[in-house]
């Protein structure tokens, strides 16, 4: 007879992260860069993957990497630690803030592995859902970070699947209002206009964190890289409970290249910010549809058509988009990554017919 011993109980009534994996022709459903890195830092990453030697575990904490991202954020060493993707990341700092006794201060909807891993780690989730237009309710998180039992407190800026920004005036008012860890996760942030990250604030507090991921702007989502901004105390931290070889060899090797290349990336970035503008333009044209403002390489669109079927209307012309009207605070919405060109004429044209 088969035995098996019950999990953890904090997997009870757990439902597995789905991110709806589907092939499409046209895949516009996971914020990541459509194309390829350049040509050229193609190249040279090919060349530096062949140099790696496979046999050998890699540097654990990935130190040639984390010198090159100190350097490019004028930070020293000790200021930054890599993930496999800021997914882990996410997950360590659950695992070194959370816990029993460290809520996680929530404000959604935004993210839902924030609450995902809250929920692994055995801590509670305390919520400050954002406004009917998705502004961020800011004396009530301020308020409620305040009172001393908040582990962490997560701020996504812009906000997925939201896309707008939050003030800084806010976040350092936050941060001198709580000994909690503010996490500012920024894996969009270089589709935003200069000026809107909470950079400048590192060297003043040191509860504060930046999330940064190279799954996006630098089209890496396939390699797995990501990495966090902060003071030494919350790199000390993490590096206890981070997996001391989670970030391999090669990932390594990608990363080092792209950090060393990272100005071939704006061109790319550009005509992203350029399309996003021209589809928000497009899509207030058609009829039944609100567009949010976005700052981010996505847009979150309400529609006053059954969005589930609008989303699978596009999904049979080929165009794979993601479904949030599930949610409560987002019913009605589908969220469309910016694509080509030539991506983002083909869900134009798609949802021309399926609205008209
Ligand atoms: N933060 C936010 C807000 C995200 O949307 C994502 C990716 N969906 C991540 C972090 C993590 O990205 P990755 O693990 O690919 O670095």
């Amino acid at each position: 007879m088969a035995k098996l011993r019950a999990s953890n109980s904090l997997l009870r009534g757990v439902e597995p992260y789905d991110p709806k994996y589907l092939p499409a022709q046209v895949g516009l459903n996971a914020n990541e860069t459509t194309f390829d890195v350049p040509a050229e830092v193609r190249r040279d990453v090919e060349e530096a993957i062949a140099r790696v030697a496979f046999n050998r575990y890699p540097d654990p904490m990935a130190n040639e990497l984390r010198d090159a991202i100190a350097q490019w954020h004028g930070v020293t060493r000790d200021c930054v630690v890599c993930g496999n993707g800021g997914d882990e990341l996410l997950f360590n700092l659950a695992l070194a803030w959370g816990g029993e006794g460290n809520a996680l201060l929530n404000v959604p909807p935004t993210f839902s592995v924030y609450a995902a891993n809250a929920r692994l780690t055995g801590t509670q989730t305390i919520d400050i859902p954002r406004r009917a237009d998705f502004s961020i309710d800011e004396e009530a998180v301020i308020e409620r970070a305040s009172r001393g039992d908040v582990g962490m407190v997560v701020i996504t800026s812009p906000n997925n699947p939201t896309g707008d920004l939050a003030s800084l005036a806010f976040i350092e008012r936050l941060l001198q209002a709580t000994d909690a860890l503010v996490l500012v996760d920024e894996a969009y942030m270089e589709f935003a206009p200069q000026g809107s990250s909470a950079a400048p604030l590192l060297a003043s507090y040191d509860n504060l964190a930046i999330l940064h991921t190279f799954s996006k702007a630098y089209r890496l989502a396939g390699a797995r890289m990501g990495y966090l901004l902060a003071s030494p105390a919350i790199v000390g931290e993490l590096t206890k409970v981070r997996q001391p070889y989670s970030v391999d060899a090669v990932s390594q090797a990608i990363a080092l290249q792209v950090v060393r290349h990272r100005d071939a990336f704006n061109e790319g970035i550009a005509l992203v910010v350029a399309e996003r503008q021209r589809l928000s333009e497009a899509l207030a044209a058609l009829p039944g549809i609100t567009a949010y403002p976005s700052a981010a390489n996505f847009l979150l669109v309400r529609f006053e058509q059954d969005a589930a079927e609008v989303w699978q209307r596009l999904y049979e012309q080929g165009v794979l988009v993601r479904d949030f009207s599930g949610n409560l605070l987002t019913s009605g919405c589908l969220r469309i990554s910016v694509g080509t060109p030539e991506e983002n004429d083909r869900l134009i044209a798609a949802l021309q017919s399926i609205l008209a």
